[in-house]
């Protein structure tokens, strides 16, 4: 059962107009179907259960909660629905595999039958795919995110997408019907990031655009900053999510102005 928050049974005046949904928030026990390496540093583990049957996930930034037993209360961290198929009763989640944590941990030594519980997600954020063109930016955290979008944008789309991993290895293949102007950059360890020049030397299009990112959070503010001052865009057209925090365990933060 879906509930709005919005007017996402309303009329639709604009089709630009973003909406918010919730759902009823539901916790489901799912088991491990099979893993895939997509590179040395992202294992996508896909999910299966019969209670997969109504999950809905309708906005490409969902996120699901992934429920891991611990000494007392449930450890619990965010991850992207990757790629769902209710008939199929299949559930992907991406992850980008870095030095420790637990949800790391669970997913390398992940094999079919594990059991995992899944919560949410309890609400989505709908972007239209109408606008002219659309900005994705982010590390490899993001990048589940940046797939699912580019995957659901229209032919008549345009896309540019800015992703910072680690090395030429760390690249993913990225399917879009969409125009795709995509540009990988590579972080040396200890290095700046290099997302915040490539954004500050984007060139937006003529036309109406929405603008995406995704990263760690000490940078999130900076790309914020980039969008809505140096670039000028619509503060309402610009989401930027810190997805993690150096030397903090599963945060989450939506960047305001
Ligand atoms: C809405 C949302 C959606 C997300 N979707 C995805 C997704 O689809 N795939 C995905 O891989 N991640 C995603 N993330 C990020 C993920 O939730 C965090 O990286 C999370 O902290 C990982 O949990 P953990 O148990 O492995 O590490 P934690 O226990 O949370 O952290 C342990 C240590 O590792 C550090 N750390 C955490 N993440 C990273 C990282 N990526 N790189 C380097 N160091 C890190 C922390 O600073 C901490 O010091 C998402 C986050 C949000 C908020």
């Amino acid at each position: 059962m879906t509930q709005t928050i919005s007017g996402a049974d309303a009329p639709i005046t604009n089709p630009l107009d973003i909406r918010r949904v919730r759902h009823d928030l539901k916790r489901r026990a799912l088991r491990v179907l099979r893993t895939l390496r997509l590179s040395p540093v992202m294992l996508r583990v896909t999910l299966t259960g019969e209670a997969l049957g109504d999950f809905t996930s309708l906005g490409f930034d969902d996120h699901v909660k992934l429920i891991f037993p611990g000494d007392g209360a449930p450890v619990m961290r965010d991850y992207t629905p990757r790629r769902h198929d209710r008939a199929a009763l299949e559930l992907d989640i991406d992850f980008a595999l870095h030095d420790a944590g637990p949800a790391t941990a669970w997913a390398l030594q992940a094999q079919p039958g594990d059991v995992l519980d899944v919560g949410g997600p309890k609400g989505s954020f709908i972007v239209p795919t109408a606008f002219d063109w659309h900005l994705l930016a982010g590390d490899a955290t993001a990048l589940p995110a940046i797939g699912r979008r580019l995957e659901e944008l229209p032919p008549e789309a345009c896309a540019f997408v800015f992703v910072e991993v680690g090395g030429p290895e760390e690249e993913i293949v990225l399917q879009s019907r969409a125009t795709l102007h995509l540009t990988w950059l590579h972080r040396a360890p200890q290095a700046p990031s290099s997302l915040e020049p490539a954004l500050a030397g984007f060139v937006p299009p003529a036309g109406e655009g929405y603008a995406w990112a995704a990263c760690e959070a000490q940078l999130a503010p900076r790309l914020r900053q980039v969008l809505v001052g140096d670039l000028s865009l619509r503060r309402d057209r610009v989401r930027v999510s810190a997805y993690w925090k150096s030397g903090a365990a599963g945060f989450h933060e939506v960047v305001a102005d």
